[in-house]
């Protein structure tokens, strides 16, 4: 094969892990080409993910604080909402961000071709350009880092521009009066979040008889209750078994506990997980192997059946996170450079952006009772927390969990406001092997809601009984 570019590593997409990877390498000394099919790099998650949903979450959490302070003695008027504005300050956030990989990809001398690309041999990449035109990337390394999207439902009309999907939902093209969400975990129900406080009225159907089916039900619980007054409707434990497009709406049938037969919605947000692009990449002329659902196998130094051949992210199995993506671009380019990583982490945090936010990390308390670890438990209250009653919220909850016999922390969880900033505590806590003590005896700052977490690893000790 005739190459037009030559490199020591290439990197297939340039999201969080391939971002990373091409600058890891680089860093490294390595020539790197970084392959993206849009324009923008950063993935989906600066793109469609983590970024614009985070920016329309916190002006969703002001709008809902701003109309919650009349128990304060504080009344605001209805907020006037510009879609423009909004859409403005989302994009603003992305392109500011965008542009800034440009430029740290630019410093380190990463060349960025943009094209869709497909193996053609295990040494090298066919890219094909935006006008067709077709060039080939011979490489030594490779890094697959291609990501995933999202899951479409052969029963409903995906092609209707009122059924959208996460992307679409981001777009904010408008605020339609009655949505409904299909999926109950940490995309719906951050989507839900957003649209709600702009004033659409939300369903939400959920298969799982909880909302996020991973998290623990106590921790979800208060986010539960909450929803419950400001949503429309939730059906647990129920499907959505078709969808007809009319002209006056979206007519959808359910099926389960606690969903009527039929209702029309104006707009349908399909959320029921991601798919991984592993089966879109020709990786059979590599000689990859890649599973029936399309994740690339690999190993804990990223490497797949073709050991010059590494794969990253979304891509390569659950969970699919930003900042698992991002440990293992690094693993991937340290290995290629000679290193002796392996990404071996005790554990990857989870985060609900929701309000209340809900993050845990370790073991949930399901599944230490489901291995039969044995374990002890403090959950502390935040009804008891000074600070948590001075921000005017008390539903929220810490709970540590330690092993009974070593009493090292095995796993936490966290609702309430800023849950997902004060786990990366507890996940320190858990890498460095920190058991209950380690934690009680930590002076966290008063009053802060950080201060929970010791006060969780105190009522285990049994140094706090009392609450109040
Ligand atoms: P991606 O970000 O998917 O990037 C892959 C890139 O490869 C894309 O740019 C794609 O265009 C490109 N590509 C694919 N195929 C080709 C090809 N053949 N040729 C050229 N280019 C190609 N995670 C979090 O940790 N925190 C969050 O708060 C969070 N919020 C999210 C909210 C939403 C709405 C969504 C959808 C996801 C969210 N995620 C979040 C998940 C997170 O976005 C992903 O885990 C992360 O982006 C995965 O990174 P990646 O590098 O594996 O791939």
């Amino acid at each position: 094969l005739n190459a037009d570019h030559q490199c020591d590593v290439v990197v297939l997409g340039a999201g969080p892990g391939g971002y990373t990877a091409a600058f890891r390498a680089a860093d490294l000394g390595k020539k790197v080409i970084l392959i993206e099919r849009f324009e923008k790099i950063g993935g989906v998650c600066l793109n469609v993910g983590c970024i614009p949903s985070k920016a329309l979450l916190h002006v969703s959490g002001i709008l809902n604080e701003t109309r919650e302070m009349g128990s304060h003695g504080i009344t605001f008027a209805e907020p006037k909402i510009d879609l423009d504005g909004l859409r403005g300050f989302k994009n603003g956030v992305i392109d500011k961000l965008t542009g800034g990989l440009k430029q740290l990809a630019k410093q380190r001398k990463v060349t960025i071709l943009h094209g869709v690309g497909h193996f053609a041999s295990a040494n090298h990449i066919r890219i094909t350009a935006a006008d067709g035109s077709q060039s080939t990337v011979q490489f030594e390394h490779a890094i697959i880092a291609a990501g995933s999207q999202p899951v479409k439902l052969p029963f409903i009309p995906h092609d209707d521009h009122r059924v959208i999907d996460s992307t679409g939902a981001l777009e904010l093209a408008d605020i339609p009066k009655r949505m409904l969400i299909i999926g109950g975990g940490i995309i719906g129900l951050e989507m839900a979040q957003v649209y709600a406080s702009l004033g659409s009225k939300i369903t939400i159907v959920e298969l799982a008889d909880n909302i996020i089916p991973g998290a623990d039900k106590d921790l979800v619980r208060p986010l539960l209750k909450d929803i419950k007054k400001r949503y429309e409707n939730i059906y647990l434990g129920s499907k959505v078994t078709g969808v007809t497009a009319t002209a006056d709406g979206l007519d959808v049938t359910f099926e389960g506990k606690s969903a009527p037969a039929t209702d029309r919605f104006d707009r349908i947000l399909v959320a029921v997980g991601r798919a991984p692009n592993g089966r879109k990449l020709n990786l059979e002329a590599a000689g990859v192997t890649v599973d029936q659902r399309g994740f690339i196998p690999v190993d804990a130094r990223m490497q797949t059946n073709v050991p010059h051949i590494f794969a990253i992210g979304d891509i390569v199995g659950q969970p699919m996170l930003a900042h698992k993506a991002v440990h293992e671009g690094k693993v991937a380019a340290e290995v290629i450079c000679g290193m002796k990583s392996a990404f071996t982490p005790i554990t990857i945090p989870s985060v609900a952006y929701t309000d209340p936010e809900i993050a845990w990390a370790g073991k949930t308390e399901d599944q230490l009772k489901e291995e039969g670890i044995a374990y002890e438990k403090g959950a502390f209250p935040w009804a008891a927390s000074g600070r948590s009653l001075s921000i005017g919220r008390d539903e929220g909850l810490t709970k540590a969990l330690f092993c009974a016999e070593t009493h090292r922390l095995l796993g936490v969880g966290i609702v309430g406001p800023n849950a997902g900033e004060l786990i990366a505590e507890a996940v320190l806590a858990m890498e460095m092997g920190a058991d209950m003590s380690d934690i009680a005896l930590t002076i966290h700052p008063h009053p802060t809601l950080s201060e929970t977490l010791g006060f969780a690893a105190e009522m285990a000790e049994g140094t706090i009984t009392d609450l109040l």
